[in-house]
């Protein structure tokens, strides 16, 4: 494909966070997150951002791309001016949480920074109160942004950069006239940010509509950053699957595994199997509610689920640390799918494995994948399968996760920090051991923590008898994705005041 647009190319340095245009504030959230030095792509972009021009960054998920935009965002955001000031568009709303939370946790030196997500499925009253309230950035699927355009309760006339994430993705997902609406609506004088894994014709002529003389920066990795992630394949008969994916998970030790499939239905049949098998697994599609996607995204998250059995839309935003174990349960239909998906694993340079059950039909395929990627997936030999034995293998896999979510009726609107949570648990009141306690998760409304097993019993008692913030709020144990009480009414809670669902849920 030859599409030219004029841009200049930067080359990728080696650098340190403390040589970008940054400030102490945010070279101090940094520290306190361990990031030793700036991905390539951040090295790259960040000093082309803070100067407001324009930008198109080629590169894949996992890269460390949202922290690049987002801190250049905070470093030019004014905070006195209660306006939106920078508008991120994403095409999944797994993404703009995504998104959204790293925005949190890279303002947390940013006193009074706020940012709103603006997705369907929630309620478009508490969006515009957070307009009404005044919100410095904007994170959010075309579709709603442009409802809150229309409707003229987003003013766009302080909006100095918008950022197209994973701008490939969106057209595919057919977002492409309401990205265009959305570009005409904003100021002309704006940054323009666009990152995106591939460049096709389709984002070229975006680019050149509504860029001007943007920087490139393209990362072309180094061979040894591609080998971070060990891609494998296992040939198998479509009769032999469910039981070559039971060898693969006794095979390859895991704390966290994703395992992708093109369908609905097969995500539904599948996580059923291994659910009465009594595997620690939950599942992730477009047929679940926000809340119970929300749900079980953090109880993956907090290490209580070990499994999650998801298709490609819902699990395109997931972001997991430690997540060891990609496994394409049905082999994706395009090459960039291959790519997302094993991208979930190996994050920001740690190792992981990706392994693509394979068939016959497949061969043309993995022989694309090989030669757009480069690199050559690996061939794993099974040896004869004897369909017998996947009960024993079965049997092997049926441990418990050692943490426990409980979910509190309490969140952040109800000012609930994770502090607080903590302090309930391991004070005088809650007397559980702080390393009893791991990942605290705070939303708009509820909040989730993850317990160790032994203790979680006592720790729902606990949170149930005391106060939070001289406040009673419900807890329960969160087991299975089956609602119980506490979950119904959490559920009603946000369901009241839901405007619509987005249609384009998958
Ligand atoms: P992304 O490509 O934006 O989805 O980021 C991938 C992951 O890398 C996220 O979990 C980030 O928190 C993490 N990350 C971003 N920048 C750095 C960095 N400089 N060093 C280590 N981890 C990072």
């Amino acid at each position: 494909m030859s599409f030219v647009f004029r841009c200049e190319i930067v080359p990728v340095v080696k650098t340190q966070f403390e040589s970008l245009p940054l400030s102490p504030a945010l070279l101090g959230v940094i520290r306190e997150l361990a990031y030793t030095q700036p991905t390539p792509i951040q090295a790259a972009s960040i000093p082309t951002l803070v100067a407001g021009h324009d930008l198109i960054g080629q590169s894949k998920t996992g890269s460390g791309k949202t922290a690049a935009f987002a801190l250049s965002i905070l470093q030019r955001v004014s905070l006195p001016l209660r306006e939106v000031q920078a508008l991120v568009l994403c095409p999944t709303r797994e993404l703009s949480a995504q998104v959204t939370r790293e925005f949190r946790t890279l303002g947390r030196k940013h006193p009074g920074f706020t940012v709103a997500e603006f997705v369907g499925g929630q309620p478009g009253k508490s969006q515009r109160d957070a307009l009404a309230r005044g919100t410095h950035v904007v994170v959010g699927t075309p579709g709603r942004v442009l409802d809150h355009l229309q409707k003229g309760s987003l003013t766009t006339n302080a909006i100095v950069t918008v950022v197209l994430d994973e701008a490939d993705r969106m057209l595919d997902m057919g977002f492409g006239p309401d990205v265009e609406t959305i570009l005409n609506r904003l100021p002309k004088s704006r940054q323009t940010v666009l990152f995106s894994a591939t460049i096709p014709k389709s984002i070229a002529i975006i680019c050149k509509a509504h860029m001007q003389t943007p920087v490139r920066v393209r990362i072309d990795e180094p061979e040894e950053a591609r080998l971070e992630i060990r891609q494998l394949r296992l040939d198998t008969r479509p009769d032999e699957k469910f039981h070559a994916l039971c060898w693969l998970l006794s095979k390859f030790p895991h704390n966290s595994a994703l395992i992708f499939c093109n369908l609905k239905q097969t995500v539904i049949e599948l996580t059923d199997k291994l659910e009465s098998a009594g595997l620690s697994v939950g599942r992730l599609d477009g047929g679940l509610e926000q809340f119970h996607r929300d749900q079980i995204l953090a109880r993956f998250r907090n290490q209580s689920v070990r499994l999650l059995v998801a298709t490609d839309v819902a699990g395109r935003g997931i972001d997991v640390e430690g997540l060891d174990l990609v496994i394409n349960y049905e082999f994706p239909r395009q090459t960039d799918i291959y790519v997302h998906r094993i991208g979930r694993t190996g994050r920001a340079g740690r190792a992981g494995v990706a392994i693509s059950l394979s068939g016959h039909n497949d061969k043309e395929r993995i022989r694309e994948i090989e030669s757009n990627t480069g690199v050559a997936i690996e061939v794993l030999e099974q040896g004869p399968v004897n369909l017998s034995e996947v009960g024993p293998l079965l049997r092997a896999l049926a441990r418990p996760c050692s943490m426990q979510t409980i979910l509190i009726s309490g969140g952040r609107k109800d000012k609930v920090r994770a502090g607080d949570i903590l302090g309930a648990l391991t004070g005088d009141a809650g007397g559980i051991s702080g390393s009893n306690v791991g990942i605290i998760e705070i939303q708009d409304k509820l909040s989730y923590v993850a317990v160790a097993r032994p203790a979680s019993r006592l720790a729902v008692q606990r949170l149930n008898d005391g106060r939070i913030k001289g406040k009673r709020f419900r807890a329960t144990l969160v087991e299975g994705q089956k609602l119980d009480d506490a979950q119904a009414q959490a559920e009603a809670r946000k369901k009241k005041s839901t405007n619509r669902r987005s249609p384009r849920s998958r």
